[in-house]
């Protein structure tokens, strides 16, 4: 299949070498001269311009940092240069607002389009073991989900066109105040004469446990390893988990959803990511609730 991909950064960079390993024919646009150069040594064809990129295409698959640049992205280029019928893929993680306007604009327009954000960071972006959750037609899904299949481990549903991002902001939602809920239990055990391993052992067969605290465990030494054995780099980055908790609780208001864990959750993620620790692994909160 002939396939334009644009945003080729720690993501989408891996994301289009899959496509290239499973055999597609990928035209990649970055306007990082970087990021398309390790695009092009994948495999991908190096394209000038986003119109370039989607002009012959089956279908467009981006992977960009925002919604207002993911609107520009498809207002502006891709509307005007994708062949009809195209199938539009977009995999930024947006506002679920943005994503349906955009998408009921793509319709409009006599293309199909979903939005598949993804849950994995950058090593399951460049292993193809994402796992992705898909808004839009039971039609467009369904010519989706081959293509997302070669790029990752899950290719999953979640309804109508925005629905995958609301998936996606919610999981999120859930994660970041699990962790925080985790982060500041342990450092309470301790302060109340606790061994760390021993609460641990306790709690992760009793009613607390909780993937934040059996997977992902923000103490070093304990449970599986994670990021907290490496001084909480790689992983998933504060200022990335404070974005989507951004969108969760802007999502909440526009639907008169209280979220008072999510506003918590936004609020001490700000203050983390605002003591200089934006670019460490979002478990390294601990160190600020401890
Ligand atoms: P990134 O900044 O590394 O990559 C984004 C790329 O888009 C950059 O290379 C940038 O040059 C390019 N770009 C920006 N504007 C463009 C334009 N107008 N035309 C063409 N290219 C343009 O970001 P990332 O870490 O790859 O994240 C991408 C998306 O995936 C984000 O929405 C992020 O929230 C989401 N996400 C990231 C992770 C992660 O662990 N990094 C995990 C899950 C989801």
């Amino acid at each position: 299949m002939n396939i334009a991909f644009i945003g080729l950064g720690n993501m989408g960079g891996g994301m289009a070498a899959n496509l290239v390993k499973a055999g597609h024919r990928v035209r990649a646009f970055d306007l990082s001269v970087d990021a398309l150069a390790r695009a092009v040594e994948a495999g991908c064809e190096r394209c000038d311009n986003i119109g370039s990129a989607v002009s012959n295409v089956e279908a467009v698959v981006t992977m960009l940092p925002n919604g207002a640049i993911m609107r520009d992205v498809y207002e502006g280029d891709v509307f005007s240069a994708a062949p009809a019928g195209c199938l539009l893929l977009d995999c930024s993680t947006i506002d679920v607002a943005t994503a349906r306007t955009v998408a009921a604009d793509a319709v409009a327009k006599g293309y199909k389009m979903v939005d598949a954000p993804v849950s994995g960071g950058i090593a399951a972006a460049a292993a193809g073991t994402l796992t992705f959750m898909v808004g839009g037609s039971d039609a467009d899904f369904a010519l989706a989900q081959p293509i997302l299949a070669a790029m990752g481990k899950a290719v999953i549903h979640a309804g109508a066109a925005g629905n995958g991002q609301a998936a996606k902001i919610c999981n999120n939602m859930l994660l970041g105040a699990s962790m925080i809920a985790t982060c500041e239990t342990f450092a309470m055990a301790q302060k109340l004469g606790l061994d760390p391993q021993t609460f641990y052992d306790i709690s992760s067969v009793s009613s607390g446990q909780c993937w934040s605290m059996t997977s992902y465990c923000p103490l070093p030494d304990i449970g599986p390893k994670s990021p907290a054995d490496n001084d909480y780099q790689g992983g998933f980055a504060t200022a990335l988990m404070l974005k989507d908790l951004k969108l969760a609780v802007e999502a909440a208001q526009t639907v008169g959803a209280a979220v008072p864990m999510g506003h918590a959750a936004e609020a001490l993620y700000q203050m983390h990511a605002n003591a200089g620790e934006g670019a460490r692994d979002f478990s390294s909160i601990i160190r600020m609730l401890g």
